[in-house]
């Protein structure tokens, strides 16, 4: 049951049919962990937050720098040098009170990840490494939980969803089997702006919230597509994904 203060302060939300007071529910239930806390982690917390999920688990090892600050917008300049995590935590608790925001100030590793993952409903990838992304897919497929992936630089961005508990989707590892095929460059040589990052961290912050208040009913969560977005022909263009019988990660489970 929601309480009546709940009721009225997520009340736009819970009129949706497909969220419903069960929605809402399942959303202060979730237990959700946000790999990177950076450009996509700063907008994908503030949503999942503002939303009403229950428990964030944001994870980041770099502290917060003065060349963050354009599109880190959680971030000013009395930050600089200190953890991005536990910055971002303590900001969104003084937000959203009702949340219980827990900050993982390292670099998420082997132990991290098993230790994690296995306890929470979803995983976002915001993370700008793909030594960190093809971490992150081993272990969601390995505990069976479901992740959103978010990647940009310049003015491109990529999303997908991972959903493990489905045999028939395809992970991050089927797309690029090695990462000599995956995309390697990154903010520091190819720049980013802000409002890129909005808009891929967004559609996770969207995404993540349909998995989370799925009731099993009708299929609002595509796996298999790969979200491409163009921002400087004002574009998105989706492709079609198909699990690889033989992925080392997920392949014959
Ligand atoms: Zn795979």
């Amino acid at each position: 049951m929601l309480t009546t203060q709940e009721q009225l302060k997520y009340s736009r939300q819970i009129m949706m049919g497909k969220i419903g007071e069960q929605g809402q529910i399942a959303l202060r239930n979730a237990k959700v962990l946000i790999v990177g806390v950076g450009g996509l982690g700063n907008p994908v917390s503030l949503y999942l937050a503002a939303a009403g999920v229950g428990t964030l688990y944001l994870a980041d090892g770099d502290n917060i720098e003065l060349s963050n600050l354009p599109r880190q917008i959680q971030f000013d300049e009395q930050d600089i040098n200190q953890n991005k995590a536990d910055v971002a935590a303590e900001k969104l608790s003084t937000q959203f009170p009702d949340s219980n925001i827990e900050a993982i100030d390292e670099m998420l590793d082997q132990e991290l990840c098993d230790y994690y993952v296995p306890q929470v409903d979803l995983v976002l990838d915001c993370s700008d490494n793909i030594q960190t992304r093809y971490l992150i897919n081993q272990a969601c497929v390995t505990h069976t939980v479901p992740l959103v992936i978010g990647a940009a630089t310049g003015f491109d961005g990529q999303q997908l969803l991972v959903d493990p508990r489905n045999k028939d989707s395809a992970c991050y590892h089927c797309l690029f089997p090695t990462s000599l095929k995956a995309p390697t460059n990154n903010c520091q040589t190819l720049g980013i702006l802000g409002p890129v990052l909005a808009i891929i961290g967004g559609m996770q912050a969207l995404q993540a919230i349909k998995v989370l208040t799925a009731d099993g009913s009708e299929n609002n969560v595509q796996i298999n597509k790969l979200n491409l977005y163009d921002g400087l022909a004002n574009q998105w263009q989706q492709f079609n994904m198909k699990k690889q019988q033989n992925c080392n990660v997920c392949g014959n489970k």
